[in-house]
């Protein structure tokens, strides 16, 4: 499932041809547009390919698939030759035959070979040339022939992406040589359906985009606060209705759509990780069997109801029970390498108040809570191991002492990771400033500057971080197309980080290549986030705007606001020993307050919801004011700036 690549032995990028390659392509570039300006004919040479490949040539000339194309197949391949077909049909308005052999009379063809010998890309890694006889693609195995395939689809004009047939396109394939690897085996991004819940269809939707941008790690978080959201046999009580959270939307994975999911995105060569978040996070489970939370009342919110619950008696063997119950038949339905136990966020106070986890702790020796959570984490990994499946974490699972074999998910910060890999565990970095795609104002900048390995790391331990991987929490309930937003294009600087080479990493490039690959994502239905446009400066702030308990401040806002509409207000921080603190903005004219966001946020050395989203009606000619209530929170040196423009 996780076939082993190559060290990366070659670097290059769009920019950095071998000379002969450049000189051939101004020679074709010359040859084929001899009345066009240069300039104009240099502008064909770099197609937009996300994440970036390995090495790319640019040759001379182009191929042009019509429906008299013929993709010839070995027998290991035919099923991908059959994706090929099955991805250029919607839009082509034709389907391409597959054959074994090269047909009598076949005017030009896609070849797709698996070649055992071809090992030094890897399992995941292949071969694409494109001439203009033909387009020939081989590798080592079927992930990376299937990886071939994506970058083919890229390398067509955007509007092969569309589910209807596209009138009047040519689907012209400009000539490449393409050698291509991943960086990493582990290149993730998590769903979570434990706090809210996804149709199927908008899964598959998510894997299908996944595979788009060579993500093989499909993270389901299918248990948490919200909803336990898929059966168990004999466990029906777990989809009950009154074990789902507030806000939650009813549904839940049968059996048979949870082995439907698993062999789609086995098809496009993702393994699906499912996770089961225990200790903690366990309310539906819990309120379906109360029986299986520690034995003393619960306190109550400040409606006086009670609390919901949160964490297994980890004392009761009847937890064991169920939960080995549970993982079980996760196993069975999961064919994957990992199970994820969760193991994050739990609190160990009532475990010390209770009967039952005292006197397993005096059974096993165990002095506080922490040793407590790594009995229980120890106990459920050896279950995984009788199950022949390898147990991974949050990193809290490193308290108390970590289970041998345990493979850790970094995610408050770097630093558990690197104290795990240090410990000569395996890692996959998951931190919040940079992977948390329900953060909806980590730029998509950020994302692209993520780099997986700490310096702090020797080559031996760098070989445990296995990769990275994004999340998206539904904590808010976002909706589908919200989750796109959230995504989308973050999702396509994180595959560039996770697959291609380290030192082809460039932001600027990667936004011209980005702004190819928008249309693509329209095109599929994507809603994505545009690119933001760049903000007009409206305003700074000095220690004359601060405050150690919020005020409020006016700034007259000029500039920047063009007529009714979405506008985003961004506090910038620029230096100075304290954070700025916004508690709430306005806008204001002739006296009247247009709009308001009343959010806490920050800027500073980080920042937190430091973006304002307001919607102004039509305006009079009175002047505008941005109002804002302030505070910092060590002293007033404090000075940034503020920005507003459009909502993109
Ligand atoms: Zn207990």
């Amino acid at each position: 499932m996780f076939p082993t690549t190559p060290e990366t032995r070659t670097q290059s990028s769009i920019r950095n041809y071998p000379l002969p390659a450049l000189l051939r392509h101004v020679m074709s570039a010359c040859f084929v547009a001899l009345f066009l300006p240069l300039a104009l004919a240099a502008e064909t040479a770099a197609p937009a390919i996300i994440p970036l490949p390995a090495k790319m040539e640019i040759l001379a000339g182009t191929f042009v698939i019509t429906s008299e194309t013929v993709i010839v197949a070995d027998a290991a391949s035919s099923a991908t030759a059959r994706q090929l077909a099955g991805y250029l049909k919607p839009a082509a308005g034709f389907a391409l035959p597959v054959a074994a052999q090269v047909p009598a009379g076949a005017k030009t063809t896609i070849t797709l070979t698996q070649d055992p010998n071809l090992t030094r890309l890897g399992q995941e890694g292949y071969l694409l040339n494109v001439t203009p006889d033909g387009i020939r693609i081989v590798s080592a195995a079927q992930a990376g022939l299937f990886y071939g395939v994506q970058t083919l689809r890229q390398l067509l004009p955007p509007q092969v992406f569309a589910a209807t047939p596209a009138k009047g396109i040519t689907w012209t394939v400009p000539c490449v040589a393409i050698e291509d690897h991943p960086r990493f085996t582990w290149r993730g991004l998590m769903l979570d359906s434990g706090h809210d819940f996804q149709n199927k269809d908008f899964v598959k939707r998510f894997i299908d985009l996944m595979a788009l941008h060579k993500l093989n790690l499909f993270h389901w978080h299918l248990t948490d606060l919200g909803t336990w959201s898929f059966e168990i046999n004999g466990r029906p009580k777990l989809l009950e209705a009154a074990t789902r959270g507030p806000g939650v939307k009813p549904g839940h994975y049968t059996r048979d759509e949870i082995r439907e999911v698993v062999g789609y995105a086995a098809a496009l060569h993702i393994t699906i990780l499912p996770e089961i978040d225990m200790p903690g996070h366990e309310p539906p489970a819990l309120l379906a069997y109360p029986e299986l939370d520690c034995q003393q009342p619960r306190g109550v919110d400040k409606n006086g109801k009670p609390n919901r619950p949160w964490e297994f008696c980890v004392g009761n063997e009847k937890t064991y029970v169920f939960l080995e119950e549970v993982l079980s038949q996760v196993a069975d339905l999961f064919p994957g390498p990992y199970i994820h136990i969760g193991g994050d966020e739990c609190p160990k106070d009532r475990w010390l108040g209770c009967p039952l986890c005292q006197a397993k702790m005096k059974a096993e020796n165990l002095h506080n809570g922490e040793e407590l959570q790594s009995y229980f984490i120890k106990r459920i990994g050896k279950f995984l191991e009788f199950r022949n499946r390898r147990m991974i974490g949050w990193d809290e699972i490193l308290e108390g002492g970590l289970a041998p074999n345990a493979t850790v998910m970094s995610w408050r910060g770097m630093g558990k990771g690197i104290a795990a890999a240090k410990a000569g565990h395996d890692v996959v970095m998951a931190p919040t400033a940079w992977t948390y795609f329900d953060y909806p104002d980590t730029p998509v900048e950020k994302v692209y500057g993520f780099e997986p390995v700490p310096k702090e790391l020797d080559a031996v331990q760098a070989a445990h971080v296995l990769g990275a991987q994004a999340q998206m929490w539904t904590d808010n309930h976002p909706s589908e197309d919200r989750i796109d937003a959230l995504v989308y294009p973050r999702a396509a600087a994180l595959a560039e980080v996770v697959w291609s080479p380290v030192a082809s990493r460039d932001y600027d490039a990667f936004v011209v290549r980005l702004q190819g690959h928008l249309p693509r994502l329209a095109a599929l239905g994507v809603h994505y986030k545009p690119l933001a446009a760049a903000g007009t400066v409206i305003g700074h702030w000095t220690a004359e705007h601060t405050s150690p308990t919020p005020k409020l401040v006016d700034w007259p806002l000029a500039t920047g606001v063009k007529g009714t509409g979405k506008y985003d207000i961004t506090f910038q921080y620029e230096g100075g020993k304290s954070r700025y603190q916004i508690h709430a903005v306005e806008i204001v004219q002739d006296g009247k307050v247009l709009a308001t966001d009343k959010h806490f946020g920050w800027t500073g050395a980080s920042d937190h919801d430091n973006v304002y989203h307001v919607e102004l009606p039509q305006l009079s000619k009175a002047p505008l004011i941005l109002r804002a209530t302030v505070s910092t929170d060590f002293g007033p040196d404090s000075r940034g700036r503020i920005l507003i423009g459009k909502t993109p």
